[in-house]
């Protein structure tokens, strides 16, 4: 039996919107359901969802980008996160995380879905901790309960994509915290929940040991899990230890359980990750989870340019891409620093499609080459509509030249235009 077979909402989603998605991937329904019964595609998107847009992420799909927001207790504004939302998919982001950690949980998420077509991902253990953490109480009280409990509500109110840190063991847990191991022990928010769960305990964690509980409820939402990377280097001197492959083993393992069981995965991966490292980090993490869609953090390529991360973060990007990245996860000049505002979420997301539109030129990709094409030969002809067209930012390309929008050169040269001078 296939994965679509074993997926009855599934099936249903693709049937309703296959032949829109395959149009605008420029790919026939077969190859995409070859790849989504074989794990290197996903579809994203849960019928609960109202007026969902399915998304397709994986080779050979187009790379997609996914933009963080959400509430922390020192900024805690429903309101300006749905600006950012709207912001978001105003700049081209093709997926929106909740990830709130402050407020009335349930409903933010409820808005964010009436409000957002993209598919929307959430951290479940971020809302199944909410009530210990704002209590004053210790999360490693968590029950097994609390985080079933919320991830089949969630999945009930239409969440797309869950990331759920199910490859994080006890024995990497202690490796990654253990004295003079890492710089930075753990960084991950869910991974050091759970951490500190499985160290007080004394018992696995319990996203592990109760996986196929999890796998169920998925199935029924046709909910995507994202493998959740708790482990993550979060200092480019922590990249590629033996906590990190632990858990992209784990995860490995884990993607391909869900998928005989009809649920799709996805990879979450690094982090931060020196640049000469990124190609071998991401052809490891692909070859060890049997090539399923990988959803990378950047992955930053130095530690040192905080308010400029998006940038650190672009540049990794674009290497992962090269190397069989598929989904981008933005950061923000706001990262390691405060929460984003307006700007920083335009400016991530930004950040991040220039990152796959370069990867997507490098590997020779043809809608990714034909806006190239169409830049330049828009640019030899002194074509301003034409490069307007052309940029990935049509409207920051406007704002730029409104001044001198009348003129056939730009404000650079005037007239000492050099296209203008061999033209004539
Ligand atoms: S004025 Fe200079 S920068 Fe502007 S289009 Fe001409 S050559 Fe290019």
């Amino acid at each position: 039996m296939t994965l679509f077979s074993k997926n009855p909402a599934l099936s249903a989603l693709f049937a309703k919107h296959g032949e829109a998605l395959c149009r605008s991937e420029g790919l026939s329904p077969d190859t995409v359901r070859e790849h989504i019964n074989r794990g290197t595609m996903v579809l994203l998107g849960n019928p609960a969802h109202p007026g969902v847009r399915p998304v397709l992420v994986g080779q050979p799909s187009r790379i997609k980008v996914n933009a963080n927001i959400g509430t922390s207790p020192l900024r805690n504004d429903a309101g300006a996160e749905m600006a950012k939302l709207a912001a978001a998919l105003e700049a081209g982001a093709d997926t929106v995380m909740d990830l709130s950690i402050a407020g009335d949980l349930d409903a933010i998420r409820s808005r964010m879905l009436a409000e957002c077509p993209a598919p929307v991902g959430t951290v479940p253990l971020y809302a199944a901790a909410q009530g210990y953490i704002s209590a004053d109480r210790d999360p490693s009280a968590l029950t097994t309960e609390d985080i079933l409990g919320e991830i089949r509500k969630q999945a009930a109110q239409g969440v797309d994509f869950m990331t759920v840190h199910c490859g994080l063991t006890a024995r990497a847990a202690a490796w990654a915290t253990d004295e003079g191991s890492r710089v930075l022990g753990i960084v991950s928010r869910g991974g050091s929940i759970l951490a500190r769960w499985i160290r007080v305990s004394g018992q696995e964690n319990p996203f592990l040991t109760h996986f196929d509980a999890i796998v169920s409820i998925a199935r029924e939402y046709n909910v995507t899990l994202s493998l959740g990377d708790g482990l993550r280097p979060g200092a480019g001197s922590d990249a590629g230890d033996a906590a990190q492959w632990d858990e992209v083993i784990m995860l490995g393992q884990l993607a391909r359980r869900a998928r005989e069981q009809g649920v799709q995965c996805l990879i979450e991966g690094p982090g931060h990750v020196r640049l000469h490292e990124v190609e071998t980090q991401i052809r490891g993490i692909k070859t060890l989870c049997n090539g399923a869609p990988l959803y990378v953090l950047g992955p930053l390529v130095i530690d040192s340019c905080p308010g400029y991360d998006h940038i650190a973060g672009a540049i990794g990007a674009a290497a992962a891409v090269r190397a069989g990245a598929d989904f981008l996860c933005y950061l923000t000049p706001a990262e390691h620093l405060t929460l984003p505002d307006l700007e920083d979420v335009r400016a991530g997301v930004m950040a991040s499609r220039i990152a796959a539109q370069a990867g997507e030129v490098a590997l020779g990709r043809a809608h990714a080459l034909e806006r190239e094409a169409s830049m330049s030969v828009a640019r030899a002809a002194l074509d301003w509509p034409g490069m307007q067209d052309a940029a990935l930012d049509p409207g920051v390309f406007c704002a730029k030249r409104a001044e001198h929008a009348n003129e056939d050169v730009c404000a650079m040269c005037g007239d000492y235009c050099a296209v203008r001078m061999l033209q004539d």
